[in-house]
């Protein structure tokens, strides 16, 4: 018996079968994981079985190990369709089916031991005074035994207070196996369904079971898209089968997990990127084992090993986090939907404010249609107010609050009510330029301004991560005169604590959520201590519910409207409507203001009084007549090398070679010219990105391989989340 392997590799060339032979007592099938020996590598690599014959015509070498079985027929023809639209290799494909922390060896994540501790016998709780101490035997008389890691976290306590514990003969401490189920202490109240509104019964029972349709969930914020999901969940349960839920990752917090923990119990398994690699191995062993029922997690959970899958949920489906940007650049919506084909099984994708492409396919009858219009809470939709910063200047007010902000803000303070406040930018400022000769700080590696960020006192490029040394004399003409522009959230918060020296400030954005619980502590603090301003960068606006929020401002609703994108409009109304969206949601109504320098814009405007419809029928007149998506896909190729004078020659063939069969675009330096000292250029294809024409491109991409520059990469993306 002869197997065709693909070895795990990116190399374009490899992209093709090799023969081995399967040794007598070895079983092979299509699907399996293998190590063989690879041309003269000293190392086995690892490849993958994607068929079986009788006979070669080579003369080859045996397959020297099976390791796992990693994909069946079904989803290998999804494999080749991923690999296909995706420009990239089957192995890259591959790596996303294979459990994680195995990667590129085989080696099996091994066991280790952590510190963990229990309670001493015969322990007196009455006679412990101090309330750190109570709080972690309290917590140990419920668990027995823990990691000292989770007592710490839970019991908000230190270790110093444990070593007095363990002084007095309370408490000891022992060396344990690792145990990674991140829930192990987590105490989730058990809920029942609710009784549905009318509205959303009917959405529930459109949804079929059992045969392969595409839905569109389409429900203001709070209008009970989470119930429906939960509900459908249930029904699928009830068969036998099991649920993918995919939510943003920036949103898979305890807000939305506890959601389904506390209805569904331990057979969810939850993975996310903040998991060890360990924890997520674990998890996607239990899946494997057929311990779990229903999978949550961001884009990548799409390939969880679960079987007899019974629906496919995508929570804010319009989400840019469900395009991967690394390869292979897949969109999990598009893959999503392919599973769901292949299984006969609904796919749901919910969200308030769809995707203009995902509507515009509603609207057309490729997706059914389901609409929510009504708030569950009877306040309604939160009503926000538009406030004009230019106004605010010619009034001589420099602060980074309007006046009307400012008197609500204090107006929440008084009340005891939360405020929350969003700007689209951490870091301090965000670019600093020489006032007399206009010299701005780049990064010497990456064609982009370097931020301010003043914890650090350092200059920090958000590309590539580089750090400078903060600037005070211009290099080019020795001025002092050096100004910081922009504001990002660590500049709000300074004004926040100047100003309202009593509020109680929390900040989130990506420079506080660095540690493994950041996001939940924070978010939990916020919930739990009333803390009454929750600052934040747009990982505030998702999915959140806190009762007692009933403010939200938007301190620049312009950040997004002048990037260069023809999805600039589109992301301004999401923003903005799920930001305004937090407002309001228990008993209390809502308001919001929307700090902005462009207020005619159309897309604050129609997000002010949050009317979808409207928005999408204005953006999809100029997406027509510009011919952006729905009406094509937008393919970009970036070419990069560290020669520029290479990059742009190889450009300019690739145009050459697609010009006759593509409209196309001439090859330009990328917005981004530089990153990582590598010189970029882009050329941009509108196609429809049918069988046909894919096939096409792809022999062009052949003849291009053959004439390119071998110091020139080409990375194909297609309708990708930025043309940067
Ligand atoms: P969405 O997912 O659309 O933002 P949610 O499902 O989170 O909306 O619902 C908003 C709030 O209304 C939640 O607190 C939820 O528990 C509550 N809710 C949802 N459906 C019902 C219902 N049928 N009856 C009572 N409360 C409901
Ligand atoms: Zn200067
Ligand atoms: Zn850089």
């Amino acid at each position: 018996m002869i197997a065709e392997v693909i070895v795990n590799s990116s190399v374009n060339k490899l992209n093709k079968t090799f023969d081995y032979e399967v040794p007598e007592g070895i079983h092979a099938q299509v699907g399996m994981r293998v190590l063989v020996p690879f041309s003269n590598r000293k190392k086995l690599e690892i490849g993958y079985i994607i068929g079986l014959k009788e006979n070669t015509d080579y003369k080859c070498k045996p397959i020297s190990k099976v390791v796992d079985e990693v994909f069946d027929q079904e989803k290998f023809e999804i494999i080749k369709w991923m690999s296909n639209r995706y420009f990239c290799n089957i192995s890259d494909v591959l790596k996303l089916f294979t459990p994680p922390g195995t990667g590129n060896d085989t080696e099996k994540v091994k066991i280790k031991t952590e510190k963990w501790v229990e309670l001493c016998d015969g322990t007196d709780v009455d006679s412990i005074k101090s309330d750190k101490q109570k709080r972690i035997v309290e917590f140990l008389l419920d668990n027995k035994e823990a990691p000292v890691s989770e007592v710490l976290m839970f019991t908000d306590t230190t270790s110093a207070v444990m070593k007095t514990l363990e002084k007095n003969k309370i408490i000891s401490f022992f060396q344990n196996e690792v145990q990674r189920d991140p829930f192990l202490h987590k105490v989730v109240e058990k809920t029942k369904k609710l009784i549905l509104t009318k509205q959303q019964e009917n959405a529930l029972e459109s949804i079929k079971l059992n045969e392969y349709d595409k839905y569109l969930l389409y429900g203001v914020t709070g209008s009970g898209k989470t119930e429906i999901y939960l509900q459908a969940i249930e029904k699928v349960l009830e068969q036998n089968k099991t649920a993918i839920v995919l939510v943003p990752e920036i949103s898979l917090t305890p807000q939305i997990t506890d959601r389904f923990l506390s209805r569904f119990g331990n057979v969810v398994a939850i993975l996310h990127s903040r998991l060890s690699i360990g924890e997520r191995y674990d998890e996607w062993r239990k899946i494997k084992n057929g311990d779990v029922k229903i999978v949550i997690g961001a884009r990548s959970a799409i390939f969880a090993p679960l079987t007899n899958v019974g629906i496919i949920i995508i929570d804010e489906e319009h989400d840019s986090s469900y395009k991967s940007e690394t390869t292979p650049k897949y969109d999990v919506r598009e893959v999503a939907d392919k599973l769901a084909e292949a299984y006969a099984i609904p796919l749901v994708l919910g969200s308030a404010t769809p995707d203009i492409r995902t509507y515009y396919r509603a609207l057309n009858n490729e997706i059914t249609l389901l609409k929510l219009d009504e708030r569950i809470s009877k306040c309604g939709l939160p009503v926000a107010e538009i406030t004009d910063l230019r106004d605010e200047l010619a009034r001589g007010n420099k602060s980074v609050f309007s006046k009307k902000l400012f008197d609500e803000i204090n107006k929440n303070l008084k009340n005891k009510e939360q405020t929350m406040l969003f700007l689209n930018r951490r870091g301090y400022s965000t670019f600093i330029m020489c006032r007399d000769c206009g010299y701005v700080v780049k990064c010497g590696k990456c064609d982009v301004a370097m931020t301010y960020h003043l914890t650090k006192n350092k200059l920090l490029c958000h590309y590539c991560g580089d750090e400078h040394q903060n600037v005070i004399i211009c290099p080019e003409c020795k001025s002092e005169n050096i100004r910081y522009f922009g504001t990002g959230t660590q500049k709000i918060e300074a004004a926040i604590n100047k100003i309202f020296p009593e509020a109680t400030v929390l900040r989130m954005d990506v420079d506080t959520t660095r540690t493994k619980n950041a996001h939940d502590n924070i978010l939990n603090k916020f919930k739990n201590e009333k803390i009454d301003i929750l600052l934040g960068t747009q990982m505030i606006t998702k999915g959140h519910d806190f009762e007692n929020v009933t403010l939200v401002g938007v301190l620049a609703a312009d950040s997004s409207i002048n990037i260069s994108d023809y999805r600039a409009n589109e992301r301004t109304y999401q923003l903005l409507t799920q930001a305004i969206g937090r407002a309001g949601r228990g008993e209390k109504a809502g308001r919001a203001i929307v700090q902005t320098y462009s207020p005619d814009e159309f897309s604050i405007q129609m997000a002010q009084i949050q009317d979808y419809e409207q928005f999408y029928n204005i953006e999809i007149n100029m997406r027509e007549k510009l011919n952006y998506p729905p009406f094509c896909d937008i393919i970009i190729g970036v070419l990069s090398g560290e020669n520029e004078q290479e990059v742009e020659v190889s450009a300019n063939k690739l145009f050459e070679l697609l010009k006759p069969f593509f409209e196309i675009y001439r090859p330009v330096p990328a917005p981004i010219s530089k990153i990582n000292d590598n010189y970029r250029w882009r050329i941009l294809i509108k196609t429809q990105a049918n069988d046909r024409n894919m096939e096409i491109l792809k022999e062009r991409l052949k003849e291009f391989e053959k004439i390119k520059n071998d110091n020139v990469n080409l990375n194909l993306d297609i309708n990708p989340n930025n043309m940067m």
